[in-house]
């Protein structure tokens, strides 16, 4: 078996892969959601017991708030094999690699999380090697294997993206410790061919310039291809897509040679900034998988679905939403799924998140 399971997380992230058999399978968290998710969670993941991988993929709560009230607890919910997070001493030491100018922190101020990943004593970016930072530029990114036989491949961020976030980090985040809420970018009037509720013009939508997504925290987002058993799940977390391209053409792939994937986590959410029509062109993929209940930004964007819709007219495609909510529902309607090929997965009545085989 080799599953996604979207758990509710608010607009943000809170994923499981699991792999392996159903009478021993093995178990990856990505992200934690914001506070009230992992309280409803944590019952649910302490039952996991050992998890081969625990990753917090970028500051921005609706992905680690979560992880605020779990390192509170006495005990660890779970025993994690290793955890990626790039905390502060990530991007300093990412940024003297590439040799750019430090920005200096007034006063080192104690990290929730990175306390947190002390208190457990659980080990920390242990796959990355001395380096210990989780970005494609370590000389260990990829690919890796896990535990039961999960080979990971590490797509974002790169050095880059870690430096850039660094006096992001010294400016907002000394006191703080994680931004409060992702404040998106702003969104542009109201795009062409999303006329009301009740009609969507597609083409229109699918062809709006592609403005590509520039806040550092996203930037620095860990995402990465999981594959096991034949099948490949690419987990977008709020990646940049040019990043995601970039790492995928030094992989080799192209628009003549293009990435098979059987499942796509759309990045951010499926905001208009982050899935770009170029980064499409890579992929070989029919099956696309988005976490949001919609609150605080309205994701997923029209144009994100209307640009998947359009990659690919000829085949069939699933969309998997794990809510239910004005901006997922819009798509769900027979002239349009008829028309452009595709039909939209939901959770069933009473469920709490989507599980999806690979
Ligand atoms: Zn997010």
């Amino acid at each position: 078996m080799f599953t996604l399971t979207m758990h509710p997380a608010s607009e943000g992230d809170c994923l499981q892969l699991s792999w392996g058999t159903t009478w021993s399978p093995h178990h990856a968290i990505i992200d934690l959601g914001r506070t009230r998710d992992y309280k409803a969670l944590a019952p649910k993941l302490r039952e996991l017991r050992r998890v081969e991988l625990f990753v917090v993929s970028h500051i921005d709560a609706d992905h680690i708030e979560g992880a605020v009230p779990m390192v509170n607890e006495a005990s660890a919910p779970f025993i994690p094999a290793d955890v990626w997070y790039n905390g502060y001493h990530h991007l300093e030491a990412a940024g003297k690699r590439r040799a750019s100018k430090l920005h200096a922190l007034g006063s080192v101020q104690a990290e929730k999380l990175s306390n947190g990943i002390h208190k457990f004593d659980w080990p920390w970016n242990r796959a990355f090697g001395a380096s210990g930072i989780a970005s494609v530029d370590t000389p260990l990114a990829g690919p890796l294997l896990l535990e039961g036989g999960l080979k990971i491949t590490l797509l974002s961020p790169g050095d880059a993206e870690l430096a850039a976030l660094e006096p992001f980090w010294a400016r907002e985040l000394a006191k703080a410790n994680l931004r409060p809420f992702d404040p998106d970018n702003p969104k542009p009037d109201a795009p062409v061919g999303l006329h009301t509720l009740s009609t969507l013009n597609v083409a229109a939508l699918a062809a709006q310039s592609f403005k590509p997504d520039r806040t550092e925290p996203n930037g620095s987002s860990i995402a990465f291809l999981a594959e096991y058993g034949g099948r490949v799940a690419l987990l977008g977390a709020d990646a940049f897509p040019d990043v995601i391209e970039r790492s995928l053409r030094a992989l080799g792939y192209s628009e003549t040679k293009r990435l098979k994937v059987d499942l796509f986590k759309i990045c951010h959410h499926g905001s208009q900034r982050n899935t770009s029509p170029a980064l499409l062109k890579l992929l070989d993929c029919t099956r696309f998988a988005i976490s949001t209940d919609g609150s605080r930004h309205n994701h997923p964007d029209a144009p994100t679905i209307a640009r998947i819709l359009i990659n690919d007219t000829i085949r069939w495609k699933v969309l998997y939403f794990n809510f239910e909510q004005p901006n997922t529902n819009t798509w769900q309607r027979r002239e349009t799924e008829q028309e452009f090929g595709f039909a939209c997965v939901f959770p069933g009545k009473g469920d709490l998140g989507l599980t999806i085989d690979i």
